[in-house]
């Protein structure tokens, strides 16, 4: 048994709970903002807007000036208690305004007035429009999103997360407009040139962050759940499509007043979809804003299962609207808070309300992913310092959603449901219109359980990476233990920081169920386990995050036992032997004999963990000659799981079926099974006379099959679809389908559309990305980015400029493109940027080292397998 070094565990410095004083931030925090009265018109045909505010403020001491958020605005004029400014400096590089006076501004209540003008902006960012297609030609809306820092963007505000703020916002917009913001309208009253002013009754105090506004040609439907109005907002024609959005909504607002405790604090809940602009959803405070697609469902083009996306969507936002808005984070530091829970939130309701869907055991690929990442050596701890905006964005990463939702999941299961249901009602009601810290979560969990949370979770938020949990069988008379010992797991990464963790290790028989045997393994310790040879499964469940390192003898126990695993325990086994492969740390031909031995198993979890690793490595194996061996591999072990399931749905299938078959359809076109391919195509070619001939499940993968083999005529068809249709949802199918062709001439083609304004900018970046991927033009790709970079990144503002680089890059696999992105200014122009181009460039050199050390093995492999077939 190996001997551990003394690490100190936990370490020992765990943060402070929150204090207003204490927390980061770059404005001075002399100055508190109580109320904004906001005054805001738009012009949507200049694409500007002015505006003018009255800020009541708190100044605490004596000060000479005032300095809050400002970017891209106009500042017209200043004044306090109707002194006006003797000085305006706007601060390009800080998004600041300073503000000073003819005297010094003395402590007490003032009122600030500013007015100012700004610009609406395509790219997403603070207030934007989308133009889009309606079957009267196109129409133009407007809608904003200010997270993390753009609020600053639309009014001059103290747009940090710790000055809580109530706003109440007055809007001029044409009269045949719906204007939407977090609060119910208060009044209208027309004004001239065919317009109204809209005022909206005042919100709580909130953070800058969580204010919205949109308004265009949109309507509303309601529903009223328990005194609180819901709506779900539309483009004229669409509200229809969101009724399983308010149904979901209605289901979520019952749970969540139950499980919080405190009731949803606003008389009214909007989500509103916009046609582009940004992708996902914005938990803004009364007004959830989505991604059209994210939130709409028709039934006649939609896939039924589609259902499922757009309820945990909802539930992640919902979630939020405690979680976030009415307790909120401190500081970015801590934005997992938000978005760790709101993720752990979106599976919990959907176990809870939709059983059935089964969220946890098919979302593990959400942690497989995180653990991924959490080895390398550019990881970073849940909790990290943010210095600026730029940062901030970078932090909304997998360690942040998905780690987090682990992390939580796991203490859940540590602290039991109920325990740990009471500590987050304890810290809603201590803080609710407040801020706080993760200390301040951890210690109302302590108090609840009187279980050592602090010191436990600590070692997961404030340093990065995966423990690994080595366990090696013992056999002494006919008694088995299990010895176990802990090290950090990583990838690619020669001199690690050694590391230590108290790991809650739920153990059992196979077969065993999860949470009525944890230890806390904190360095070395051992366990009865039955009888010598006994199976004997850790992480039981797949709750824990870890990774478990099994002796030759207990693996091969297990793998004789796969039958009477639960598929999450498989699911959990496959995903850590595929690890240790990546790691060095086992063979690929252990990893193989694994999924071999689990291939007729076809429950959807379990063969999408191999379908990950099978995609994966064919990404590795691009140009390289013995892809052609890989590809047949591929289609000989999974064909005969497709063949039992088939192409058309069985009057009784379970739920999870349909969505297996798309996934088995996809792999094995895109790894060339003629057979799948033909009869893609033929059900295609029928879709275009007929469109009931597919069923709406089938449309995605058959579309994508089809664009991916496409000559010229098929490539028009599609394009002339995706430019035909008004539901968002085809417009991105068709369009993604056209840009995953593997014919270079028409990959150039789509790209060319990205430099018009044929699509939402949203949707430009993930076309070019499609090309890469999909379409496996990888050099095509990126040398017209580089090529046409200053025009695009115009168009698509900072966020593209900032982070997209280093994205499109990882489609590499090799060291001369890992240098190259290292060299590319763009990429390395802010601090933000840096960072996520590093955890590129690593992981590039990642997939680089593995396909020289790895792939020869891996080649080896299957071709003795096929030679034996
Ligand atoms: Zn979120």
């Amino acid at each position: 048994m190996a001997l551990l070094p003394a690490l100190p565990v936990g370490l020992a410095i765990a943060e402070p709970v929150f204090s207003f004083g204490s927390t980061p931030g770059k404005l001075p925090k002399n100055v508190v903002p109580i109320h904004y009265a906001l005054d805001l018109a738009p012009d949507l045909d200049k694409l500007t807007f002015s505006g003018s505010e009255f800020v009541d403020i708190e100044v605490m001491e004596l000060t000479e000036r005032l300095v809050l958020n400002a970017v891209d605005l106009t500042i017209e004029a200043a004044a306090i208690d109707g002194e006006a400014a003797s000085q305006i400096a706007l601060d390009a590089a800080d998004q600041t305004v300073t503000l000073a006076f003819p005297r010094p501004v003395g402590a007490g209540r003032h009122q600030l007035r500013i007015s100012f003008t700004g610009r609406i902006n395509r790219f997403g960012r603070g207030l934007f429009v989308v133009d889009y297609p309606t079957a009267e030609g196109r129409k133009r809306m407007i809608s904003s999103h200010l997270e993390p820092a753009d609020a600053r963007r639309i009014f001059p505000s103290w747009d940090e997360p710790v000055f809580k703020a109530s706003v109440a916002l007055t809007a001029t917009v044409p009269r045949a407009f719906l204007a939407v913001s977090n609060m119910p309208v208060a009044r209208e009253e027309p004004v001239g040139d065919g317009h109204k002013r809209v005022s909206f009754q005042p919100t709580p105090r909130m953070s800058s962050y969580l204010f919205v506004f949109a308004a265009g040609d949109l309507e509303r439907t309601t529903a009223d759940v328990g005194g609180v109005k819901v709506g779900v907002v539309a483009t004229r024609g669409k509200s229809q499509q969101g009724r399983y959005a308010l149904e979901a909504a209605g289901d979520l607002l019952r749970y969540f007043n139950d499980y919080f405790g405190i009731a949803y604090p606003l008389p009214k809940l909007d989500l509103i979809a916009v046609p582009g602009g940004f992708g996902g959803a914005m938990e803004n405070w009364g007004g959830i804003t989505f991604f059209e697609s994210r939130l709409l469902f028709d039934t006649t083009t939609s896939a039924s299962d589609a259902r499922r996306g757009i309820f945990g969507i909802i539930a992640h936002e919902m979630a939020h609207q405690w979680f976030g808005d009415l307790v909120t984070m401190a500081w970015w530091d801590n934005i997992w808070l938000n978005e760790g829970f709101a993720s752990w939130m979106q599976a919990k309701a959907a176990e809870a309300l939709h059983p059935d869907w089964q969220s946890w055991l098919n979302g593990n690929g959400f942690k497989q992913a995180a653990m991924s990442e959490d080895a390398r050596r550019t990881t970073h701890p849940i909790q990290q310092p943010i210095a600026n905006e730029t940062e901030a964005m970078a932090a909304f990463d997998s360690i942040t959603y998905a780690k987090g939702q682990a992390l939580i999941r796991m203490m859940e299961n540590y602290l039991g449901e109920d325990t740990f249901r009471a500590g987050i009602r304890a810290y809603m009601k201590q803080h609710a219109y407040s801020s706080t810290t993760t200390a301040d979560l951890w210690g109302a969990l302590q108090a609840a359980s009187g279980k050592p949370v602090s010191a436990v979770a600590a070692a997961y938020t404030e340093q990065g990476g995966v423990p690994l949990v080595i366990a090696e069988a013992l056999c002494a008379g006919n008694a088995q233990r299990i010895a176990l010992h802990q090290e950090r797991f990583t990838v690619h990464d020669p001199a690690p920081q050694p590391q230590r963790w108290q790991v809650p290790v739920a153990h059992g028989a196979a077969g065993g169920t999860p949470g009525e045997t944890v230890l806390l393994l904190d360095g070395a310790a051992e366990i009865a386990a039955g009888r010598c040879g006994d199976p004997v499964k850790l992480n039981l469940g797949d709750v824990g995050y870890y990774r478990v390192q099994y002796d030759a003898a207990m693996l091969a126990a297990l793998t004789r036992s796969t039958d009477r695993l639960a598929p999450a325990d498989r699911a959990n086994l496959i995903g850590d032997t595929w690890a240790l492969v990546e790691a060095g740390r086992a063979a690929p031909a252990a990893y193989f004999e694994l999924t071999e031995r689990l291939i007729g198993d076809d429950n959807r979890a379990v063969t999408e963990q191999i379908i990950r690793a099978l995609t994966r490595i064919d990404h590795l194996q691009w140009n390289r000659p013995e892809r052609a061996a890989f590809q047949a591999y591929g289609r000989a072990v999974l064909r005969p799981v497709f063949d039992r399931i088939g192409w058309d749905a069985a009057a009784s299938e379970p739920p999870d079926r349909a969505l297996l078959r798309t996934r088995l359809i996809g792999l094995l076109g895109s790894f060339g099974d003629d057979g799948i391919i033909a009869e893609a195509k033929r059900r295609f070619a029928d879709f275009t006379k007929d469109s009931a001939s597919l069923s709406t499940e089938l449309r995605g993968t058959v579309t994508y099959l089809v664009g991916r083999y496409a000559d010229r005529a098929t490539y028009d068809t599609l394009l002339a679809l995706g430019r035909k249709t008004t539901n968002t949802d085809e417009r991105v199918r068709y369009y993604t389908a056209a840009a995953s062709a593997r014919d270079p001439a028409l990959a150039e083609e789509t790209l060319a559309i990205t430099l018009t304004d044929e699509l939402p900018t949203s949707l430009v970046g993930a076309l070019i990305s499609v090309v890469a991927s999909q379409g496996e033009h990888r050099d095509l790709a990126w040398s017209f980015l580089k090529t046409n970079f200053t025009a695009l990144a115009a168009k698509q503002g900072p966020s593209f400029q900032n982070y997209f680089p280093a994205s499109l890059m990882t489609n590499f696999t090799d060291a001369a493109h890992a240098a190259e992105l290292a060299n590319f200014a763009p990429a390395q122009a802010t601090s933000g940027g840096r960072l996520v181009a590093a955890r590129s460039y690593e992981r590039i050199m990642t997939d680089a080292d593995f396909s020289a050390q790895q792939l020869p093995a891996v080649n080896e492999w299957v071709k003795q397998r096929m030679a034996r077939r």
